[in-house]
Order: C-alpha cells, then sequence, then structure tokens
C-alpha cells in the first residue's frame, strides 16, 4: 500500500509540474498583442511627447579584396585573381562605391566576354557618377572581367574558352573554371543582386534587353525596376553568370546592348538610364545622377517613380536565312514590322538570284546580323512580339527539353537552337 501511495504521489507531482510549467508559458507569452515593445513610458495626460524619428541604421565599412571601403566614400580597387593568366597582366579594375545610407549592393559587370565594350563604357560612367554622399546601399562597378579578352580584343580566354559558361568555378578546374571560382568568391558573393552587361555576338547587334529567369520570382520583381525595357524570357545555360549567382540566392540578369568590338553611344545611354531607374526603384537613389535634370523637372521620386511606365515583356523567335550568299538587311534594328514584310534580301553571288526573308509574324527587330556573307540556317533577324508579364511568365514555366551543356556556343547543336536561339550571352 505504501508503495502504491508512492508511486500515486509520484504522478501527482508530475502532474503538478507539468501543470506549473503550462501556466508559466501562458504567464510569458512571446507576442503581447497591443504592446510596442521598448515605447518607453507613457507621456503623462496633456503632455505630447515629440515624434522622434527612428534611430539611423548604422553604415558600417565593407570589408572586400582586401580593404575596407568607408560608408559615403568611393575606392578604385583591383581584382587579381589568384593564379590568374600571367602576373604581367593588367589588374580588373573594382570601383567599389558604398554609401552614405544604408541599402541593398548592386553589382554590375562587364567585359565577361573581352570585346562587348559597350558594356565597359556603361559599368565604367554608372561606377564613376554616383555620388556615395546620397547613395543608399553600394554599388560595385566590374567594367573589364575578363581583362586577357579585353587587351587582345577577344571574346574568349586564352585556351579559346567562354568564360561565362564556367560559373560558378571551382579551385581545381581549368583556367576558366579557376578565374570564374576567384571572381565569384571575391566578388559575387558580395552581391545582393547583379546586373551583367553583354552584346550581341558573332556579328549580330541587340536592341537593349534584359534576358532573366522569368520563373524565378526574385529575378522577376528585380527585371520590374527597369523602366521601359525590353525584357525576354530566358532561363540562360548552366555556367553563366546569372545562372550560378541566382542559384546562390542572388537575382542576376543579363543586359543586352549593341554588338560587340564598338561603343554605340545611343545604346550606351539608354542602358546607363535603364540602371538609374533600377536604383530609383531599389531606394539606391532619390534624385537622378544629372544635377541639371532636377531643373528640367525630371525628379523620379516617390509617386512619380512608382508612375514609371512597366517593362516590355517579350516572346521572341528567330528567323533564319533558308539560302546562303549576301545578307543584306532591309530594316533597322528596334523597327517594328508587319506579318510577310521583307526584313532582308540573300544574294548569290555566283548564280546572281536574290531571295527574300519575310517576317512571319508582326512584332519588332530586337536583334538582327550585320550584313555579312551566310549559310543557309544562319540565324538572321531577332523578333519579338509584345506579351504581358503574366503571359510571358506563364510560358517561362512551361516545360522545356533539357539543355545540352556546351561549351562553345559556335558548337551549338541544333536542338539547343530550338530551345535558346542564337541568344549567346
Ligand atoms: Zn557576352
Amino acid at each position: 500500500v505504501r508503495r502504491l501511495f508512492r508511486g500515486l504521489s509520484r504522478i501527482a507531482l508530475a502532474l503538478a509540474v507539468l501543470s506549473a510549467a503550462s501556466v508559466a508559458a501562458q504567464d510569458y507569452p512571446v507576442e503581447v498583442p497591443g504592446r510596442v515593445p521598448d515605447a518607453g513610458p507613457a507621456a503623462p495626460e496633456g503632455i505630447a511627447l515629440p515624434e522622434l524619428p527612428p534611430p539611423p541604421e548604422l553604415v558600417t565599412p565593407l570589408s572586400i579584396l582586401g580593404r575596407l571601403v568607408v560608408p559615403g566614400t568611393r575606392e578604385q580597387l583591383e581584382w587579381r585573381p589568384r593564379g590568374g593568366i600571367s602576373s604581367a597582366e593588367m589588374a580588373s579594375p573594382v570601383i567599389v562605391t558604398r554609401g552614405a545610407l544604408p541599402g541593398p549592393v548592386l553589382c554590375l559587370t562587364a567585359g565577361i566576354h573581352g570585346d562587348e565594350i559597350n558594356g565597359v563604357e556603361i559599368v565604367r560612367r554608372l561606377s564613376h557618377s554616383v555620388d556615395p554622399a546620397r547613395l543608399s546601399g553600394t554599388l560595385i562597378g566590374v567594367p573589364i572581367v575578363n581583362v586577357f579578352g579585353y587587351t587582345r580584343g577577344s571574346r574568349y580566354l586564352p585556351d579559346r574558352r567562354d568564360l561565362n559558361r564556367f560559373f560558378p568555378g571551382s579551385r581545381s578546374g581549368s583556367i576558366a573554371s579557376r578565374l570564374a571560382h576567384a571572381f565569384f568568391e571575391d566578388i559575387v558573393r558580395h552581391c545582393d543582386a547583379i546586373v551583367d552587361f553583354h552584346t550581341g555576338s558573332f556579328d549580330r547587334s541587340n536592341m537593349p534587353q534584359v534576358r532573366a529567369d522569368l520563373t524565378n520570382p526574385d529575378v522577376l520583381e528585380f527585371t520590374r525596376g527597369f523602366g521601359a525595357t525590353v525584357v525576354l524570357h530566358s532561363p540562360g545555360s548552366r555556367g553563366m553568370l546569372r545562372v550560378a549567382a541566382t542559384a546562390v540566392g542572388i537575382p542576376a540578369v543579363t543586359f543586352e546592348a549593341g554588338a560587340p568590338a564598338r561603343l554605340e553611344t545611343a545604346e550606351i545611354a539608354e542602358a546607363v538610364a535603364a540602371i538609374e531607374r533600377l536604383m530609383h526603384k531599389q531606394a539606391m537613389l532619390e534624385v537622378p545622377a544629372e544635377p541639371d535634370a532636377l531643373s528640367q523637372g525630371v525628379l523620379l521620386v516617390g509617386a512619380q517613380a512608382a508612375a514609371e511606365p512597366a517593362p516590355i515583356f517579350l516572346d521572341s523567335r528567330w528567323v533564319r536565312a533558308n539560302s546562303g550568299g549576301l545578307l543584306i538587311s532591309e530594316v533597322a534594328l528596334g523597327e517594328r514590322v508587319a506579318a510577310g514584310q521583307r526584313l532582308g534580301r540573300v544574294i548569290d553571288p555566283v548564280s546572281n538570284v536574290e531571295r527574300f526573308i519575310l517576317a512571319p509574324v508582326p512584332g519588332r527587330v530586337i536583334g538582327m546580323a550585320e550584313n555579312q556573307a551566310v549559310l543557309p540556317g544562319y540565324a538572321a533577324f531577332h523578333l519579338g512580339t509584345e506579351t504581358s508579364e503574366q503571359q510571358a511568365v506563364r510560358e517561362a514555366a512551361l516545360p522545356h527539353a533539357a539543355e545540352p551543356v556546351v561549351e562553345d556556343p559556335a558548337y551549338r547543336r541544333e536542338t539547343t537552337d530550338a530551345v535558346l536561339g542564337e541568344d549567346f550571352e
């Protein structure tokens, strides 16, 4: 009986502890409804306390490439990848503008393909023009990622590899893979978002346009900031900087502008304006960078910024030459065309036969080849048809054939073309 009594009293004790615990838990709820934490003592009746602004968020110096960049300053640093191509190689400039006010880290990269120099000038211009005292957040500009290609006017690395197929890279891989790895670790991991600048390639030119994986909600939201800029859905290829960055949670897009191996002032200006709109949208800049824009009434703050035109989402397709010969265009980049309209002709200089290339659908010429000698099947015109954001996102989500990994786009298989066309970023 005594043992039974002891057993019962243990159970009773356990129950008492349990119920005390639950009472205790009720005594200290995690969230007290209606109570503002740290609100301080209430004001005595009849006396209004002054409304104080919240304490400013502290901006700390940015530690990057072995240096500290303090808030409100701009520093030009050098990136020299460990185990780089050659010690004689020029360093890649990295312009870091650490804003005086808190905000995101936006990275602008260009020259991953060394011959695509429009982007070099776009990033250089933006990186040196933003006022650190008025910047909320940080702008990191890397105008020439592939210094080797840039100094030789080449798209490629010395081993003919395409750097934009090797991100995020590896420490022990090929030279392309090591460079990609060093850039990813030294720069990319500091970024909250990335815009990577490119141009058309292989004698083609692109109207300024954003290419983005619209199936990723963070990337989609990021594209909304570019204002009235053309946006194309493109999942991208494995190894592209934007694909690798997005995979680790850093929304990234490609910005295409113009043709390789030349400087095109109109395309450069359009891209610079698009990035300034993006920085307003991200609340990094409150007024346009040009001081005289204020006097012209171009103040992009508050309601006006919200009323900026939305991006233009496009579906696109490539129109190919069906015969070989000399391609001569009859349209200009950016032109709107009707279905059946002549885009250009291919002249066979041997048989003296001319064949016309017609637009299969109405649309806008968002990319096109330079006049040149072409083979049958050459992708000559990139036509975009306006669609809604919703429709673009719906189509982006449709299943596509798996993308083969290609190192050199020049050897891309026909099956890849069906998915990506000729969008060599
Ligand atoms: Zn490129």
